[in-house]
């Protein structure tokens, strides 16, 4: 056995994204203790800096230390106690994820279903929110990673003031790459990922609670089923008031590397971060066109970061071409998940990896490919 240097790859699936070498150079710098006060100043930047990408003066925004699927946790077992109902909106493989989050959580799931490569339906969720009038929560992905869709994240939040439920969000793969507006929008809970639009290898899950969450979890009548997850102890960790009390150890080089990475967001800006996302999916979009592929998702509510599109049928063998991709081209494109396996390529524009030469570097690729 000898240290491990794996070949570069051109990173164009789901997650993870490509990582900037400056973002790789942040992680690589000398690991200090996590209570040492230069990394607890380092804290507070992140803190202040997740604010700046969520939108929000929300005071509990910080990085769980784990990935997404811990934040998705985080957000649940918090916000529920045993009995409660929860309204949940599936429209691919992560709402189907939030389902099992409520039943493991001993909630009751009414589940509201849509076609994978449809947006969440607002009439179907204002029927199912009057209709269930002693729902606690609304939750839904706003961008689903499955199937390339966006849904009104705005309208499905003040939905859920408006029958006095609080919403949890799946941002993972909308935070960087689309419109993420906390406050404006009236989120109550969030959680995002590292690895998809902030271009930050995977490990934590940025999460935000507003002012009625935290009132719900106040409220609370049972302890919180998971003890890692526990908000009311974990708080005193991130934003302990006179010195911070020991919860667990914070991964210290996988904070600076997203400390690196909102850095890097914040110096570029969202609005043109947003625009770069979009450019680069208008280029990649025509391309694949021009190559016969077209788009599962209307492009009213198609997302720019990761693009699905059907496999033409002269394709026999697409994981084939995959393979070749990713061992010939270097390139690591998606496929298909669940009812859409074997049937789409999901080819993300994430983060660093919305850049001219990857669009320029998949699309020659695939016409090597495909002939
Ligand atoms: C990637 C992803 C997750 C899970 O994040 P992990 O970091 O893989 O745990 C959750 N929701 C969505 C929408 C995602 O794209």
């Amino acid at each position: 056995m000898k240290p491990f240097h794996p070949t570069p790859k051109t990173l164009m699936g789901p997650g993870p994204s490509d990582v900037p070498a400056r973002i790789l150079e942040a992680m690589a710098r000398p690991t200090v203790g996590h209570l040492d006060p230069q990394f607890i100043a380092l804290m507070d930047e992140i803190k202040s800096l997740l604010r700046f990408a969520f939108q929000t003066e929300n005071a509990l925004t910080f990085p769980v230390s784990a990935p997404g699927s811990a934040g998705m946790e985080t957000c649940f077992v918090n916000l529920i106690e045993p009995g409660d109902t929860v309204v949940v909106c599936v429209n691919g493989v992560f709402g189907g994820r939030m389902v099992e989050n409520v039943t493991r959580a001993g909630a009751t799931a009414v589940v509201i279903s849509d076609d994978w490569g449809k947006p969440v339906d607002l009439q179907k969720v204002e029927d199912t929110l009057k209709s269930h009038p002693e729902a606690k929560i609304l939750a839904f992905v706003h961008a689903e990673t499955s199937t390339g869709v966006l849904s009104d994240a705005k309208a499905l939040c003040a939905l859920a003031r408006e029958h006095d439920c609080l919403s949890i969000v799946d941002a993972v793969t909308s935070l960087g790459g689309v419109p993420v507006k906390v406050d404006e929008w009236g989120v109550d809970a969030i959680y995002s990922g590292t690895q998809k639009c902030l271009s930050v290898p995977p490990g934590l899950s940025p999460i935000s609670f507003g002012p009625r969450a935290i009132a719900s979890i106040e409220a609370r009548v049972t302890p919180v089923q998971s003890w890692f997850l526990d908000l009311s102890l974990v708080m005193n960790y991130w934003q302990g008031e006179g010195g911070r009390s020991y919860h667990h150890t914070a991964p210290i080089n996988a904070m600076y590397a997203l400390h690196e990475g909102l850095l890097m967001l914040h110096e570029e800006g969202l609005e043109a971060a947003f625009a770069r996302h979009q450019t680069q999916h208008e280029a990649l979009r025509d391309g694949l066109e021009d190559l016969g592929f077209s788009f599962l998702v209307e492009p009213e509510y198609r997302l720019p970061q990761l693009n699905t599109v059907h496999i033409p049928e002269r394709v026999t063998d697409e994981a084939a071409i995959r393979k070749n991709l990713l061992e010939k081209h270097d390139l690591e494109i998606g496929a298909g998940l669940g009812a859409l396996a074997g049937k789409v390529w999901r080819i993300g524009l994430m983060g660093a990896s919305a850049c001219p030469a990857n669009v320029e570097k998949c699309l020659g690729a695939l016409k090597d490919e495909l002939g």
